[in-house]
């Protein structure tokens, strides 16, 4: 029996980034992975096929709408959309390559199977085919992270009724594609299409879309996600679905307790995610699973055996690829007895629709619901020349602030670049900058990014330059 330092179970963002950091603090590690493919949900069904199709209908949207005004003439522009297909998948195999040579860089033993506990310190691993055999190890990380959630009375057929992973893989663009549950991936996956031409119906239980998000993020992006053919029907609650033939039929009560049916070619159903702990067996090593499903871990990721840690989708919290990657390093580091860092208030949520939409730190609901006092400073895109010479005027960048301290208590923005530019924010915050601080930060002329030091010069002192 091969007996290792630590065994890590899931090879997604969480447990390849785990598995890496220990190898570099000189472990012996191995890392199981039930497929046949490393990365988990983030590079095979996740964050990178859903970024290539953005980008790629992103392109055609531009080509269509945008060129235009630009003085570019195209002629007639069409989508090959198999070959839109084959560049996303060719993505992932690239990704996915890339982490195998990783493992083989680092001497990460690779384990193919469904890891099972026998004890707290003992595992077997049974492979699709084949017979299981059984690994030791002083530690272990546990990130097995999560699957779609599904509702009882619409179950995922594949065809008609989906989830994320089957819409990344439609055999053509949907003349009109409902969408149930107005979070991250509805948004994402809706405008995949809705840029292509489909028709984009949300239907949303809360009376905003992105409910978890400041509130005028929702609100601003629907405005733009209404240019793409998307429709939203929020405070309203899906009841039953049907499928007929090519047609899937969705009944759903508004506010006012009336239904609306809704048929399209398929429905999405994006209501968040379960925590996945399928044939892993945690009771044999004494591990304890919250109501929902969760592992339960303590502040330092450790289950109720110490020596198994846990961390990514399936401990809860934000479910997002760097939240498991930066809780595996944690992890592995506390493990080593290094001092590991890892401050939740400063992880920051991106949205990539077009405009993007990117937050740290707190909403204004929850520093209200604190009882926190602070003040706003915020700066529109339309005040910005380079927005203005890209074309991309929509949205803001919005900065909360301490009243007493000026420190920077949460930035939301959504415009151009978001995705990238919320980084100098997590930045600001994780350094405990003031306002003041970035406000006196010179910024590249004529950049996007000169809207987070107009926002801050609002928060500080209301002296934006360009407002
Ligand atoms: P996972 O990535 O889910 O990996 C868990 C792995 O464990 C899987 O490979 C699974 O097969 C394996 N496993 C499970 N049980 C066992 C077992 N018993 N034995 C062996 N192996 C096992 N996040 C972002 O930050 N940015 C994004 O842009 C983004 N886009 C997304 C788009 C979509 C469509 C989806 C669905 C998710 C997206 N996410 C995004 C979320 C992100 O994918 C997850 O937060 C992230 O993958 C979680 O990582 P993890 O390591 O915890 O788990
Ligand atoms: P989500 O939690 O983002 O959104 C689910 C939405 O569905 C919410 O708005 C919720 O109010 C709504 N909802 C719940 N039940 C409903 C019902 N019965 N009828 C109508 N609406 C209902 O979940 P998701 O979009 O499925 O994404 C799952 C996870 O994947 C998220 O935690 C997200 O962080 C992660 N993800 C991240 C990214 C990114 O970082 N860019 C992209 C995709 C997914």
């Amino acid at each position: 029996m091969s007996e290792f330092d630590l065994i890590v179970i899931g090879a997604g963002p969480g447990g390849y980034v785990a598995g890496i950091r220990a190898a570099q603090l000189g472990m012996k590690v191995a890392v199981v992975e039930k497929y046949n493919s490393l990365g988990g949900t983030c590079l095979n069904v996740g964050c990178i096929p859903s970024k290539a199709l953005l980008d790629s209908s992103e392109l055609y949207h531009l080509a269509t709408e945008k060129f235009g005004v630009h003085g570019i003439k195209t002629g007639k522009v069409s989508i090959d959309f198999p070959q839109m297909l084959q560049r996303k998948n060719d993505v992932i195999s690239n990704t996915v390559a890339g982490i195998d040579y990783l493992f083989k860089k680092n001497n990460i033993t690779r384990l193919t199977g469904l890891a099972s506990f026998v004890d707290k310190n003992t595992i077997s691993v049974k492979p699709e085919k084949g017979k299981a055999e059984t690994y030791k190890a002083t530690n272990f990380i546990i990130a097995t992270g999560s699957k779609p959630t599904e509702l009882p009375f619409m179950k995922y057929d594949g065809k008609k009724i989906i989830s994320s992973t089957h819409a990344l893989n439609l055999p053509k663009v949907p003349k009109h594609l409902i969408v149930v549950g107005g979070g991250v991936i509805g948004l994402e996956l809706g405008s995949v299409y809705g840029r292509l031409g489909s028709k984009v119906t949300v239907i949303e239980f809360m009376d905003k879309i992105l409910p978890t998000m400041d509130v005028e993020l929702g609100k601003t992006l629907a405005r733009s996600l209404k240019k793409i053919n998307f429709e939203f029907h929020l405070s309203t609650k899906v009841k039953a679905c049907s499928v007929k033939g090519n047609q899937v039929s969705v009944t759903a009560e508004n506010k006012k307790g009336e239904d609306i049916v809704f048929s399209g070619d398929h429905v999405l159903v994006s209501v968040g995610r379960r925590p996945y702990t399928d044939g892993l067996a945690v009771e044999n090593a004494g591990i304890e699973l919250d109501e929902r499903g969760f592992i339960k871990v303590n502040d330092q990721l450790q289950t109720a055996a110490d020596n198994i840690y846990a961390i990514g989708d399936v401990i809860g919290g934000m479910m997002l690829a760097h939240k498991a990657e930066e809780e595996g390093v944690y992890a592995v580091e506390h493990m080593s007895e290094e001092i590991p860092h890892l401050n939740y208030n400063c992880i920051p949520g991106v949205v990539y629709t077009w405009p993007e939409v990117a937050s740290v730190g707190k909403t204004e609901q929850e520093l209200k619901d604190a009882g926190t006092e602070y003040k706003v400073g915020k700066f529109p895109f339309k005040a910005s020349g380079r927005a203005r010479a890209a074309e991309e005027t929509d949205g803001f960048v919005k900065v909360l602030a301490d009243p007493e301290t000026d420190e920077i208590l949460g930035v939301h923005m959504l415009g151009p670049r978001c995705s990238d530019m919320i980084a100098e924010a997590v930045l600001a915050m994780e350094y405990k900058a003031s306002a003041e601080d970035v406000a006196t930060i010179v910024h590249a002329h004529p950049t996007f990014t000169e809207a987070f030091k107009e926002a801050s010069l609002m928060a500080t002192a209301d002296r934006a330059i360009h407002v």
